[in-house]
């Protein structure tokens, strides 16, 4: 991990701290707030002692101090460029060079090579995507097609006549345009040079990669990112979950009290990037995912995450954050089954009991199947199940809560 050389991630955290609380003077109150000096983080495992700075509260301290809400650490002459993301969010970028090292490796994870010729179909405008995957090539000896997005046949033209090898940008884009080569005339893949492609900003559902690595043979790789920090995580050829970055601290932490969850368990993904012009310690993005810390398939030591959607949709039962999505995907292994929806109720005001009613749609045996589906959810959100009723197609109506919180609190 480390992206300085002869420096620890835990030297340039300690260094990072020391920066941020001098310069910063939201960071150096978010310290003073906490009790917290900066030389009581000397490791990464000190951070859980600084509180989580979550996407909302930045945006209203930027509302209350404008624009950057004291998280500016550079003299503000020496900004490059501002960037507004939804919230509205200003990420200020200066000279620092860490967002575009951190994702050149991942690029170079993805197969992307010195000299390749990339489309880079992020948009360029006032959002930072396009920006941060150009700096990241670049950083990489690439040589960046800055199209943005939309025109989709000026970019099919592009792909062919540049002899383009490599693609970054959302995957469902890169299909509109590879469909447009093919309207065109053109031969996919034996008139595009195009080989690899690095995707974000969207879901990669297997068909679609099915679809992009066995019809195209395109080398694919699917990458998380925010706006806010850059690069935070990679799948890879085990498909799963994604690997850490290197180079940017990212845990898995309990929405509640901070603290790293343990493995297999589900928490909000916290960031603390090496950014010295916008240091954001902690800063809580709102992503749930699980935790995952058993070695890899491929290889890679770097631990996993999974991703399972956003902190507010998630309901906590018996201590442990259920989403809907979790219960959504346990449903999905089973060709039997249609919607699904937890109902969270404590009956005896001491224990949360869970009950999930699922659509059924085919003639199975049902004591079988409840027997199966229990397990399997159980497997995904770690937490047991007390009831499973069926119900017929079409009662789970399509906009329904995901899970139904019926406690009352006495
Ligand atoms: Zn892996």
């Amino acid at each position: 991990m480390p992206t300085r050389r002869n420096i620890s991630p835990d030297q340039q955290l300690a260094a990072l701290i020391k920066h941020a609380y001098a310069h910063a003077p939201a960071v150096r109150k978010i310290f003073d707030d906490a009790g917290v000096v900066p030389r009581a983080i000397k490791r990464i495992a000190d951070l859980e002692r600084v509180p989580i700075t979550t996407k909302d509260q930045l945006a209203q301290l930027q509302r209350a101090a404008p624009p950057f809400g004291g998280f500016l650490a550079i003299p503000a002459r020496r900004v490059r460029r501002v960037f507004q993301s939804p919230g509205p969010l200003n990420e200020p970028h200066g000279a620092e060079k860490n967002i575009a090292r951190v994702g050149g490796a991942v690029f170079r994870r993805a197969g992307f090579k010195r000299g390749e010729v990339v489309l880079n179909t992020l948009t360029y405008h006032l959002s930072p995507g396009g920006w941060i995957l150009d700096a990241a090539l670049r950083h990489l000896g690439a040589c960046v097609v800055p199209s943005g997005v939309g025109n989709t046949e000026l970019q099919a033209r592009l792909l062919l006549d540049l002899k383009i090898t490599g693609y970054a940008g959302t995957p469902s884009f890169l299909m509109t345009i590879l469909k447009k080569v093919e309207e065109l005339g053109g031969n996919v893949p034996a008139q595009l040079a195009l080989r690899r492609a690095l995707f974000t900003g969207e879901p990669y559902p297997p068909s679609l990669r099915a679809q992009f690595e066995e019809a195209y043979g395109l080398r694919t790789l699917n990458a998380y990112a925010t706006a806010e920090l850059g690069f935070l995580a990679y799948d890879c050829a085990a498909q799963q979950g994604l690997h850490f970055a290197e180079g940017v601290i990212v845990q898995v932490c309990d929405v509640a009290t901070g603290k790293p969850v343990a493995a297999g368990e589900v928490g909000q993904v916290v960031v603390t990037a090496f950014n010295e012009t916008y240091p954001l310690i902690r800063f809580g993005t709102g992503d749930l995912a699980t935790y995952l810390a058993a070695p890899c398939a491929c290889g890679n030591p770097m631990p996993r995450l999974a991703l399972v959607g956003r902190v507010g949709e998630a309901i906590k039962v018996r201590g442990m954050f259920v989403h809907p999505n979790q219960l959504k995907s346990a449903a999905a292994k089973f060709p039997a089954l249609g919607r699904v929806q937890g109902i969270v109720t404590r009956p005896d005001h001491v224990r949360d009991a869970l009950t999930l009613q699922v659509e059924v749609t085919q003639d199975v045996d049902r004591a079988a199947l409840a027997e199966k589906f229990g397990a399997a959810v159980r497997d995904v959100i770690r937490v047991s199940v007390d009831r499973i009723e069926f119900v017929a197609p079409g009662e789970i109506a399509a906009d329904a809560k995901g899970i139904v919180d019926e406690r009352t609190w006495k």
